[in-house]
């Protein structure tokens, strides 16, 4: 059934730059002749899923939307994938998103955007548009992103889905390709609480192949959801609305519907407080600085030479031939995000940016700490707005980089972030997205007061 959606709607959603098709439907065959002959078997197995194509996959191409590594097919699977494919769920393709994952639109794709399934004309978030838009157009019931500034929380946020990015360090980064490394984080995208759950139970937990990688154990993300949603009940938790994170820039359906869900939440018990952090002002200036010096970093292994594309017209040095790769494969946004990151890491200016940018990330971490003595979790809407038109934000980068003001904090200090839907703003009819952000390795929070908001 998803496989035939896949060919009727994405036409016009692209959420997808691969389809497995047969593969995908010979494994689907395979698990259930497993399941008929009396094998014991996850609660996904048989589960399609859909995985962002930052993910190294050994048996599609893993191109991170980049022309630098088009038709790249890597040796091994990302542990993610290695692990949801363990559990029998069933990989239906590649997803669409910004080039390296640099964007909150989409539109940094080097193979044309994904739309949004509620409104063709405007953007599904970024940078993992497409992994959202499959779930909204029921393209996937589920799908893996990656979230280094917001992008898991804010595409699902504007396209009406659940998204999680886990604590750093408890879903394995192996095989995850590298934005920057000391904010990324693999992440479940689906329709409800319990399914993002169930995923993150699979995907989660220690891997000797991360460096990072936290020891155990973990609790049940499923159990946390599924005790939520039973009990109904938020008595005893005392829930911090982030006084910076709900600004007079925010739309006024937006700030309407997270007023709402604040209600619902007071309503089933919760203790509502406001909580500052008066650092979270300058998350996006250090992000920016911190971000771009890792990805300079990063990327510096994309050099024509080790593997992806090589531009080589004969007779040039090797320089020539990598900066000639790099010109032709890699667009504008990477670019200048490689720039401004070296730039910021050079000799000089190493102490002023970067050393300045680190500083403020301690800020932001002891604002968290101080806000976590006051409340068991923080909340806030996923994003200002709701989904924007193509083109509104692109002329601009930092009108693009102001997007990410609510889900940044969470990446610099490392602590769980979940993006829910809260309904649609009565402006525009769009979807409109809670975030609830727990302390680091207190993610079964967010899934069983996500079960009681939901
Ligand atoms: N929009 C943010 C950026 O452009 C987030 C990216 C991400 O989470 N991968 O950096």
């Amino acid at each position: 059934a998803h496989v035939d959606r896949i060919a009727q709607v994405d036409a016009d959603v692209h959420a997808f730059l691969h389809v497995a098709g047969e593969a995908a439907l010979a494994r689907a065959e395979e698990i259930d002749r497993a399941r008929a002959a009396g094998e014991a078997l996850g609660p996904l197995a048989g589960v399609p899923v859909a995985i962002k194509d930052v993910l190294c996959t050994s048996d599609m191409p893993s191109t991170a939307a980049s022309k630098i590594l088009e038709g790249w097919i890597p040796p091994y699977d990302a542990t993610p994938v290695a692990r949801l494919r363990a559990a029998g769920l069933v990989p239906l393709g590649k997803t669409n998103m910004d080039e390296f994952a640099m964007g909150s639109s989409t539109e940094y794709s080097a193979y044309g955007p994904t739309r949004n399934p509620w409104d063709l004309t405007r953007i599904p978030g970024g940078s993992g548009g497409g992994s959202a838009a499959a779930v909204a157009a029921f393209e996937a019931p589920l799908a893996l992103g990656s979230d280094t500034g917001g992008s898991i929380r804010q595409p699902a946020a504007v396209t009406g889905t659940v998204g999680v990015k886990p604590t750093y360090g408890g879903v394995s980064r192996f095989g995850a390709i590298a934005l920057a490394s000391s904010l990324d984080q693999v992440g479940p995208v689906s329709r409800s609480v319990l399914d993002a759950a169930l995923v993150h139970d699979v995907i989660g937990g220690h891997d000797p192949l991360d460096a990072t990688s936290l020891e155990g154990p973990w609790p049940s993300m499923a159990d946390a959801a599924r005790e939520g949603a039973a009990s109904g009940s938020l008595a005893g938790v005392r829930v911090g609305v982030v006084k910076e994170l709900n600004g007079s820039g925010f739309q006024a359906g937006v700030r309407q519907r997270f007023g709402e869900a604040l209600k619902a939440m007071a309503d089933a018990g919760a203790e509502i407080v406001e909580v500052e952090a008066p650092h979270f002002e300058y998350a996006i200036s250090a992000y920016y600085l911190i971000l771009p010096a890792e990805a300079s970093s990063n990327l510096a292994k994309y050099d024509a030479v080790r593997f992806g594309l090589r531009v080589d017209p004969g007779g040039a040095t090797t320089e020539q031939m990598m900066a000639l790769t790099r010109e032709a494969g890699f667009g504008p946004e990477v670019k200048r995000r490689i720039i401004l990151g070296t730039y910021a890491l050079s000799a000089g200016y190493y102490d002023a940016y970067y050393g300045s940018a680190q500083q403020v990330r301690t800020l932001v971490q002891r604002d968290f700490a101080a806000a976590f003595a006051q409340a068991d979790v923080l909340v806030s809407p996923s994003t200002p707005t709701t989904a924007f038109p193509f083109g509104s934000k692109t002329a601009d980068p930092l009108e693009m980089y102001l997007n990410d003001v609510t889900t940044i904090p969470a990446n610099l200090a490392g602590v769980p972030g979940m993006g829910l839907p809260i309904g649609l703003a009565p402006e525009d009819g769009l979807p409109v997205g809670l975030q609830i952000m727990a302390p680091a390795r207190e993610d079964a929070r967010l899934y069983r007061v996500g079960a009681v908001v939901e």
